[in-house]
């Protein structure tokens, strides 16, 4: 049984787009499908990732919420998914969108995932590919209690390889 990682946070802030570049290299299945807010409910989707030679699962878990517009009303719904998610992974990506800044979900999110002990979370602080930018549009992700945020593009890949240097020997 492989290792799972799940990759959380609020709709529309790049987590399939980041699971689509973890598992570029293994990709013999079609890609998460980025920007979806079709609004139905799916189970959550596994996927095989690889990095320097360590195999392992990604559970991406979007697809659960409808309006992207009305993050509160949905929180109920994140947390239940992060929950499930959360109880077969060994660690978790949450994914935050350092254009945007901290919101109020991402912050719920971040409560939540306090509340987990003994799995390490790694902030994966996403949209950071304006040169020089990324470690000033991360730093603002310190204050959700979750240790280092990491700079992060999943369109462009730029931080990924740190991250998950850093994510690798706990899984
Ligand atoms: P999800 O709802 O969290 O799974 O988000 P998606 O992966 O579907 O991406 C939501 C939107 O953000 C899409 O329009 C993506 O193209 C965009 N996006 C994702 N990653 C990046 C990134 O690294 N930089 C920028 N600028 N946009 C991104
Ligand atoms: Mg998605």
């Amino acid at each position: 049984k492989l290792p799972v990682v799940a990759v959380i946070g609020r709709p529309n802030v790049g987590k399939s787009t980041i699971v689509n570049r973890l598992c570029r290299t293994m990709s013999t299945e079609p890609d998460a499908i980025v920007y979806d807010y079709e609004g139905v409910t799916r189970d959550r989707i596994y996927r095989k990732a690889e990095w320097n030679g360590r195999v392992f699962e990604v559970v991406d878990t979007g697809g659960l919420i409808f309006d992207e517009d009305q993050d509160n009303l949905f929180a109920p719904q994140i947390r239940e998914q992060a929950l499930l998610a959360l109880e077969e992974s060994v660690a978790a990506i949450l994914v935050v969108d350092g254009q945007v800044g901290v919101t109020t979900l991402d912050e719920e999110v971040a409560k939540f995932l306090r509340l987990q002990k003994n799995k390490p979370i790694f902030v994966a602080v996403n949209k950071c590919e304006t040169p020089n930018m990324g470690e000033a549009m991360a730093s603002m992700f310190w204050k959700l209690g979750l240790g280092e945020p990491f700079p992060v593009s999943g369109l462009h890949g730029a931080g990924v390889a740190e991250m998950l240097e850093r994510m690798l020997p706990h899984i």
